[in-house]
């Protein structure tokens, strides 16, 4: 692919094979062609021929329209695919933040009741009935 200086409102160009661009062409000339034959005929017999006249027939429309715009609409195309991806990838990201911020209080809410568990075995091994109250706040993280 050769670097060609681009104008700065001008979207990068589309990385696209001939073959590629070819079968897109060939898609929106087939449109056009099937576009017209339905507003002016719409016989069964089409796209394989036309049963009202031989001046319609599949490529009877063909322009060199999408040939030469093609490229560039693609482009547009490309830079909103790529502003929506972008846009994406930021939601993803900031999710993915909140998720592990969630994950973390998890955690430690997890660590907490493990803490106020141990509290409690180690209060009923002492054949005790209650647990002391800074310890409780302690094992709940509480400031007492
Ligand atoms: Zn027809």
């Amino acid at each position: 692919m050769t670097d060609t200086p681009m104008t700065p409102d001008q979207p990068a160009p589309v990385e696209l094979t001939e073959q590629q661009l070819e079968s897109l062409i060939d898609a929106g000339n087939r449109a056009l062609n099937d576009h017209y034959h339905e507003s002016q005929c719409h016989c069964d017999d089409w796209p394989a021929s036309c049963v009202s006249s031989g001046h319609y027939f599949m490529g009877a429309w063909d322009t060199n329209a999408f040939a030469i715009g093609l490229p560039a609409v693609l482009s547009v195309w490309e830079t909103l695919r790529n502003d929506r991806h972008a846009a994406k990838v930021s939601e993803l990201r900031a999710d993915n933040e909140a998720l592990r911020a969630r994950v973390a209080e998890l955690e430690a809410a997890e660590s907490r009741i493990t803490a106020v568990e141990l509290l409690v075995e180690e209060a009923r091994d002492k054949c005790n009935h209650s647990v002391d109250t800074d310890l409780l706040l302690d094992a709940l993280g509480l400031d007492n």
